[in-house]
């Protein structure tokens, strides 16, 4: 780390050019689910009585017959093997937020020869060694085993690196005695319960066609790109994914000129590999853009089938990370690498599909798929306010932190958007029930009229907004960059399908004595009526709407730390409990896992600033000060004028004192909350109050060297530069 390192990476960087890619040519149906073991390679590569039970298992969650397994295995190798794979692995999602592997190869030994095989065994289950993955107390080391099972409804894809490939089987990971170690379990046992509720729900209102109802998702990714040269003279980047020292640069944000802005060169040649990759594994993406920030860039694809677009996202993640190294770029997916500048989030685009093709989220053209509609929404409102402290939860980790409540940023207080027009309707049905008419004078009752269009302009939406009524779909925007989003799915899922639940046997107690229509209509009414303080259209970012969301009794934990506490709570295990999503025990697991990569995050920042703050910042300033020193003393020597100089010296001498004096003080509390034994949660709280507002006391002290120390002595690269050179 030194000022002429700078340079230099600066002087390379001049000199970069697009990184093209092999083939150009691209020809996007033909490489579309290339690397990914589909539909259509099952029914090539299978007989047909097993691709047809096969297709029924991954339609109805089943488990594979021994037999069965052996034929798909075999199947599935040779398909890896001709696409060049030598390996296979178990790809799984623990409870870190990333996903995880262990690569076999196909090969064994007969008779001194080797042979490429993969039996239906080793196709369904694995056995990881589990005792190094986060448990939050679940399993005690000496019975650390835990075991990966296949999902059939996530197809198998191979991921090619520079010297082979390997056969991916995406997979859940349980303990032996069944509790679930991932984030992808619960996600695929709310799907279960959200279908269960969504389907009695659907048969009460009438409709015998549909025979499931699974959950879509759509994520757009945001990130930032840096040069890969700058970030090496980053450790504080490095080691934490976000900068913690730097001053503001003379431009920041301020010109609004990146949003949407055409693409570098550079950083177009990487989305396009990053598209190709991501279109080889069968990731829809779709839609390429600049964001606010410069440097920052987002990707949407297509929605999916949520426990899919999960699995999708996590591999959006990896690849944009890989793909960002041949490009001479490192992507950055932390809420907040940067301060003063726009952070990242994870639109979580989410509605409700039947097997019939239908989004439960759309109005509708007719008066019996707006009467649905109407149902959907008022389940929604009902679950979100409800549940609001544990959809926060699921949003709550360091990274978040910087986000929520912040400018940028959606709130930390949950609330929905419904656009105005969705709106009147709401409260025209609320105020129909209590008198008969809506402001207009007429009755708005459902199952009789249509619903006015609801236009899907740029106009109706409210980018404030935490969670966005956006058409035919909510959108989710308080999720961050680098989560997985397994969690907050896993959560919405569960959430709606209580309240599916809840509404379903409001409208069988009041069918009965009030025939179908009014029962509905009554129940819709009293939902919306009981839960509309949680809709609001106004500017979420404003001191009002925290004093009017006060009056209203909506919850607002401003930090993770307050968040958490309540994963475990009693009305949400009650609720996890009940749809079968988590058990007591893995509930709490989680929530100590959440408090302990809280401690984690903040402890590895700690640690990072204080390295970096004595060991580059400190020795920087004071070489300069020692050349100011000598310089004014040379000056007033020769009898010059010097005051002002000697002056400056001072200011910056007592700015380098401060600095060693909040060292010290970032030093001791680390310390402290290192050696802290107290409940996870308590020890959360020592991070939070004593670490992270130490490390913001240095910070301050540190930025304001760095407009002081002479530019050529300064080693680690500047805002202006990490920001604005590509
Ligand atoms: P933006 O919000 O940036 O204007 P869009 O609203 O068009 O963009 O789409 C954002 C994302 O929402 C895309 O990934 C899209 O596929 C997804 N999406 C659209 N419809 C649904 C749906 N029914 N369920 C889940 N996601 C959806
Ligand atoms: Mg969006």
């Amino acid at each position: 780390m030194s000022a002429a390192a700078r340079v230099a990476a600066i002087q390379l960087i001049a000199r970069k050019s697009p990184v093209a890619i092999a083939s150009p040519a691209i020809d996007v149906p033909e490489l579309f689910g290339a690397n990914v073991f589909g539909l259509d390679q099952m029914r090539a590569r299978l007989p047909e009585a097993a691709y047809k039970a096969l297709r029924s298992c991954m339609e109805h969650g089943q488990e594979l017959e021994p037999a069965l397994a052996d034929q798909v295995a075999n199947a599935m190798k040779e398909w890896a093997v001709e696409r060049g794979a030598t390996h296979f692995t178990h790809w799984f999602q623990p409870m870190t937020g990333s996903t995880a592997e262990k690569h076999d190869s196909f090969a064994s030994l007969e008779g001194g020869k080797v042979l490429m095989e993969f039996s239906g065994k080793a196709l369904i289950k694995g056995e990881p060694d589990a005792s190094s993955f986060p448990s939050g107390g679940l399993r005690a080391t000496f019975e650390a085993r835990g075991y990966t099972a296949w999902d059939p409804t996530s197809p198998a894809f191979i991921r090619e690196t520079t010297n082979g490939a390997t056969l991916c089987i995406p997979t859940a990971f349980c303990s032996w005695t069944g509790e679930a170690l991932d984030e992808k379990t619960p996600l695929l046992r709310s799907a279960e319960a959200l279908n269960r509720e969504a389907v009695r729900l659907l048969r009460l209102l009438g409709d015998h066609q549909v025979n499931y109802v699974y959950p879509t998702l759509g994520c757009e990714q945001e990130y930032f790109l840096i040069d890969r040269d700058l970030y090496l003279l980053r450790p504080d980047l490095v080691a934490t994914g976000r900068t913690l020292f730097g001053a503001r640069p003379p431009k920041g944000q301020e010109l609004e000129d990146h949003y949407f802005g055409s693409i570098a060169p550079r950083v177009l040649a990487y989305m396009q590999e990053v598209e190709h990759e991501l279109w080889k594994l069968g990731v829809p993406v779709k839609t390429r853009h600049n964001e606010v920030a410069p440097s920052q860039y987002e990707l949407a694809p297509i929605f999916e089938r949520s426990t899919v677009a999960v699995d999708h996202n996590m591999l959006c993640m990896e690849v944009l990370k890989q793909v960002a190294l041949r490009h001479g770029f490192q992507c950055l997916l932390h809420e907040k690498p940067y301060a003063g500048i726009n952070g990242s989030g994870k639109h979580n685009n989410w509605s409700m599909s039947t097997d019939t093709g239908d989004n439960l989220l759309d109005p509708g053209r007719s008066p019996e798929a707006n009467m649905r509609f109407m149902v959907m929404l008022a389940a929604v409102m009902r679950g979100v306010d409800t549940h609001a402290d544990l959809l926060r939860t699921t949003i709550a980790h360091a990274g978040n932190d910087h986000r929520l409540g912040a400018n940028e940023a959606p709130p930390a207080i949950l609330s929905i958007y419904l656009g105005e027009q969705l709106a009147d309707v709401v409260q025209a049905l609320i105020a129909g029930t209590g008198r008969g008419s809506d402001r207009r004078g007429e009755t708005m009752r459902l199952g009789v009229g249509v619903l006015p269009p609801l236009p899907r302009d740029a106009t109706d939406r409210n980018r404030t907004s935490p969670f966005a009524f956006t058409g035919n779909k909510f959108e989710f925007r308080a999720v961050g960059s680098s989560q997985a989003t397994a969690k907050p799915n896993a959560v919405l899922n569960t959430i709606i399908a209580d309240s599916l639940a809840h509404l379903a046997n409001e409208i069988e107690r009041l069918q009965a004595q009030k025939g179908l229509e009014a029962a509905v209509n009554e129940v819709v009414a009293d939902t919306m009526k009981k839960h509309q303080r949680i809709l609001f259209n106004g500017n979420g970012y404003s001191a009002e709407w925290h004093a009017e969301a006060g009056k209203r009794g909506l919850p607002n934990f401003r930090n993770a730390v307050d968040a958490i506490g309540n994963f475990a709570s009693k009305k949400n295990v009650e609720l996890f409990e009940r749809f079968g999503v988590l058990s007591a025990k893995e509930a709490e697991s989680r929530m100590n896992i959440m408090f302990e990569a809280y401690c984690k995050a903040i402890a590895i920042e700690g640690q990072s600033a204080l390295s970096v703050a004595r060991t580059i910042i400190l020795p920087a300033a004071q070489k300069s000060q020692h050349e100011v020193a000598v310089s004014v003393m040379a000056a007033k020597a020769a009898g010059a004028e010097t005051k002002a100089q000697e002056k400056r010296l001072r200011d910056m001498a007592l700015r380098i004192e401060t600095l060693v004096t909040t060292i010290d003080e970032l030093a001791s509390v680390f310390e402290h909350a290192e050696s802290h034994a107290g409940s996870p949660q308590e020890h959360a709280k020592v991070y939070r109050d004593k670490v992270a507002t130490a490390m913001v006391r240095l910070r301050e002290c540190a930025d304001g060297l760095e407009t002081m120390v002479n530019d050529a002595d300064w080693p680690l690269p500047k805002y202006r530069e990490v920001l604005f050179l590509q």
